[in-house]
């Protein structure tokens, strides 16, 4: 067997975390080398470069990216990000996690990832929907229901995907709502699509909680990095249910105040004035110094590599809940598991998002629409037999939790190859 990797600077933290994260679990996968080696590699990888209409006349070249890392299960699935930090290798990894986080909560799906390297805040309404119908037209080749299914992600949102589904539709010349996840509902959208990632690692929070014998939710002190769709849903089920959320960030820095955060009124705020800083009844506090600050749990929903050798060894949180893809990379691991700090990986905690995803394009599939309630039930079903399983693997295999999720997922995958054969 030969061992390599796919051609890459690696110059990106994030691939290089989800190649060593793979390399880590498949030491306990037992599997055949030839799958291992097979399953390092994206299947695909599409660039595009394409220019873009500014408002004063300007034309303004644009770089876009979709890597489908795996389609062995079905269609790959995976988010668009808007960002200036999006590379090639950020998204590659980025559709790794995605195919092992479908297998993990054993959804027919495989792993994708796509982006545009772009600040989005920096686009009026018109621009965004210029560059999005221009970079939705060029992936219309590798894109559909059955082929590879987009969604929401960092600095995307449902009126995103909207234009999208709108653009995709019209090429094809008939409304296609199953092409494109985590669309408005009036188009075909899923009910709990915007809280499902939100939600989950909350409910990933929980059953962390149960098996450690903590089942009250009061004076339980929670901090969540990042104060977007992740992390503002987590932020407010946590506060509903009675957690004492004490410290939030956005990019700009945090705010803490170690007798809770008045949740939906930060949400009020934050809507209003289009960020969190200035929320009265509370000390502000930097990005660094919030992840290290006192509390029982720390959610990261921010960006991959916040957690890193540099501040491992300072978090006081007893429990890490990863509702960002990546954020904490494999010294880290090291550190925090040697210091008995029990970590629930991304792939099981945000995946609520791509399970609510899944039963969107279900339900745009049988145009046949659930209530919210069906929703929730489901999603909490499939994640709580998702953590059951993996905290099996880990008392079983005595691996970390991350490992553990790897391990059962990368085995799911590869037996589905081992079973399809090699083409041809
Ligand atoms: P978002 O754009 O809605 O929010 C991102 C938040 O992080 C914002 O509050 C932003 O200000 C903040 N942020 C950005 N850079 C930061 C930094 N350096 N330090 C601190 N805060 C920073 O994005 P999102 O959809 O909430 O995604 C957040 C993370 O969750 C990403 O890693 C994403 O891949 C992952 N994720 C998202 C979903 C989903 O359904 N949206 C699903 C699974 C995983």
């Amino acid at each position: 067997m030969v061992v390599s990797y796919p051609q890459t600077s690696l110059e990106n933290d994030a691939y290089k975390i989800a190649l060593e994260q793979y390399d880590r679990a498949v030491a306990h996968a037992n599997l055949d080398d030839n799958l291992v080696e097979y399953m390092r590699y994206p299947r695909r990888e599409f660039i595009v470069n394409f220019p873009v209409r500014r408002d004063d006349g300007r034309v303004e070249m644009f770089t876009g990216y979709r890597v489908h890392h795996s389609t062995v299960m079905g269609p790959s699935k995976g988010g668009l990000r808007y960002s200036t930090a999006v590379t090639l290798d950020e998204v590659r990894a980025l559709a790794m996690w995605m195919t092992w986080k479908c297998a993990l909560v054993n959804i027919p799906y495989g792993g994708a990832k796509g982006g545009v390297v772009v600040d989005p805040k920096t686009l009026s309404l018109g621009e965004l929907e210029r560059l999005t119908r221009r970079y939705a037209s060029e992936l219309i080749p590798l894109m559909s229901p059955m082929m590879d299914v987009p969604a929401p992600d960092m600095g995307t949102n449902p009126q995103v995907m909207a234009w999208i589904m709108d653009t995709y539709s019209m090429n094809i010349g008939y409304s296609v709502p199953a092409v494109v996840t985590g669309k408005p509902l009036a188009i075909g959208g899923s009910e709990g699509r915007t809280e499902a990632t939100g939600r989950g690692v909350v409910v990933c929070m929980l059953a962390a909680l149960k098996y450690h014998g903590i089942t009250r939710t009061e004076g339980v002190r929670v901090i969540v990095q990042g104060f977007g769709n992740v992390g503002s849903n987590a932020a407010a089920y946590a506060h509903e249910l009675g957690f004492k959320v004490v410290g939030v960030s956005d990019v700009e820095g945090g705010l803490y105040n170690p007798n809770g955060l008045d949740i939906p009124a930060l949400l009020t705020h934050q809507k209003a004035v289009g960020r969190i800083a200035g929320f009265p009844q509370a000390e502000v506090v930097t990005n660094d110094e919030l992840l290290t600050l006192p509390c029982d749990v720390l959610i990261p929903a921010a960006m991959e590599g916040m957690i890193h050798a540099g501040n491992a060894e300072k978090i006081q949180a007893r429990f890490i809940i990863e509702g960002a893809n990546g954020p904490t990379t494999p010294e880290a691991d090291d550190i925090l598991n040697d210091r008995g700090v029990y970590i629930v990986p991304d792939i099981l905690a945000n995946s609520g998002g791509v399970i609510v995803s899944y039963f969107e394009w279900v339900q745009d599939l049988q145009a046949f629409f659930w209530g919210k309630s069906a929703v929730f039930e489901n999603l909490e079903r499939i994640l709580t037999a998702a953590y059951q399983t993996t905290k099996q693997t880990a008392e079983q295999l005595h691996l970390d939790m991350r490992t553990a999720a790897h391990v059962t997922a990368i085995q799911r995958v590869a037996n589905a190859l081992a079973t399809r054969g090699i083409y041809p």
